[in-house]
Formats: structure tokens, C-alpha cells, sequence
């Protein structure tokens, strides 16, 4: 398995960021992608991805810190995207259910990542919350030309159905499997398999049986247990079409 979508490099890992992804490792995953939420974030997340291996990395500036990111720092961004481990901008996007930096902020910091990706030839990572359709509109205005993976989604039937779409990637959390996840699980349910990707956005949103601890990328079969419920296929083939997608979108190869 593949967690697409973690923050290893938070620090409540600092006291056993090597253990947790040992356990990640005996749990079955085998790669693990870290995400950057701002330029320093980044920064960590890179780090962390080169000193460490099977480990791949994101580099972009979250919704919620659109209001702390300078100009300037774009072309910082964009010269560690180069890095060989970068394989994603993101997350980025636009977040107006908790609105922690003003919306033509958030949606200016997110055009100008949805243009630095086709300059670098890279997909998108992005997050969205409560803004279906200002995202889309940005995503229309600018389109990801290698394509992109709408993380943690929780949208509506109809955002997911345009996303698909556009040939977007789904990516599912924890979030699959609260009980009161209905709507969200007819998602799951129209999404091809084609189309999944699944993540624990560690350390937030710990999966049932979980749920209330810190998460961590050894709890990714359960939600890839709870995909193979709900798309009535078995563990297998979704463990494996998911690690498929996540190559495909992402442009690596297998060891
Ligand atoms: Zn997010
Ligand atoms: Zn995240």
C-alpha cells in the first residue's frame, strides 16, 4: 500500500518519527508521500523524504497559511520542487469552512500553485472544504495539465462527479469509515477504482477503530479495508489498483 497524503514530518513525531514508520512498514505500506503545507513545511517535508527511503514528498502552501505567503517565496517553492524525491505541488487549494486566511487570498496563493505545476511539469495535491465551486472555477481557469489528487475528499456526489470528470484522482481518509459517513460513502461507491487513492492525512483523522489518537500511515488498511467494503471488491485488488494509481498519477516506478 501507498498512504498518499501524511505529515510525518509534524513534530508529534519527533519522539518516534523512525518507529512509526517502521510500524508503516510491518503494516504493509510500503511508500508514503509527505506533504507541505507552507514554504518551511516544505522544507521539512523534503528533508525528511531525502533522508529517508520510500519516502516521496509534496511541496506547497495550504489554504490556511495562503495569508503568510509572500510572492517572493514562489520561486523558492518552486526551486525545491525540483528536488528528485518532489513529485506533487500541494496541498494547496481553497478551505472556507474555516476561512484562516481571506478567500481571494486563499484564492489568488491557489492559482498561482495550479500555474508553478504545469510550469514544472508536476500534478496537484489539492484541499478543498466548503468550496466547490470556487475551486472548480479555479481548476477550470487552470487546469492541471499532469493531473492531481482532491485529498481527504468530502464533497458532494455532484463535486465528486465533476472532479471525475476532469480526471482527477480521489483521495479517501479515515473519514470513510465514521458512521455517520453516508453521503461520502456513495462517493466511494461511484468512484471508479481507477480514480482511488487512499491516505491517512496523518497525523489527523485516525480511522475507526482509531479514531481520537494520533494517526499514523500503519493505519492505512483500514481504510483501504473499508474502500474494498463498500467498492464489494477484495483487499487485494484495491491494495493494488490503489498502488497502480498512485504510480500512474505520480509518474514513479516500482522498485
Ligand atoms: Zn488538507
Ligand atoms: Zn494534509
Amino acid at each position: 500500500m501507498i498512504d498518499s497524503h501524511c505529515h510525518l514530518h509534524h513534530a508529534r513525531y519527533d519522539a518516534d518519527r523512525q518507529s512509526v514508520i517502521q510500524a508503516a512498514h510491518q503494516a504493509g505500506v510500503a511508500q508514503m508521500m509527505v506533504i507541505g503545507c507552507d514554504l518551511a513545511d516544505s522544507e521539512k517535508a523534503v528533508q525528511l523524504a531525502e533522508s529517508t527511503p520510500n519516502l516521496f514528498a509534496s511541496v506547497g502552501v495550504h489554504p490556511h497559511e495562503a495569508a503568510g505567503f509572500p510572492e517572493s517565496d514562489l520561486a523558492r517553492l518552486a526551486e525545491l520542487a525540483q528536488h528528485p524525491k518532489v513529485l506533487a505541488i500541494g496541498e494547496m487549494g481553497l478551505d472556507f469552512y474555516y476561512d484562516h486566511s481571506p478567500r481571494e487570498t486563499q484564492k489568488h496563493v491557489f492559482s498561482q500553485q495550479l500555474q508553478l505545476a504545469n510550469q514544472l511539469d508536476k500534478p496537484v495535491v489539492i484541499h478543498s472544504r466548503d468550496a466547490e465551486e470556487e475551486s472548480l472555477a479555479e481548476i477550470k481557469n487552470c487546469h492541471p495539465v499532469f493531473g492531481g489528487q482532491v485529498h481527504c475528499f468530502t464533497g458532494s456526489l455532484a463535486f465528486a462527479k465533476s472532479l471525475l470528470a476532469m480526471d482527477f484522482y480521489l483521495g479517501f481518509t479515515g473519514i470513510i469509515t465514521f458512521k455517520n459517513a453516508h453521503e461520502l460513502q456513495e462517493v466511494v461507491k461511484i468512484t471508479p477504482l481507477e480514480r482511488i487513492l487512499i491516505e491517512t492525512d496523518s497525523p489527523y483523522l485516525a480511522p475507526i477503530p482509531f479514531r481520537g489518537k494520533r494517526n499514523e500511515p500503519a493505519f492505512l488498511p483500514a481504510i483501504a479495508e473499508k474502500v474494498a467494503e463498500l467498492k464489494n471488491e477484495s483487499l487485494q485488488t484495491v491494495i493494488q489498483a490503489t498502488t497502480e494509481n498512485f504510480e500512474r498519477l505520480y509518474h514513479i516506478k516500482r522498485n
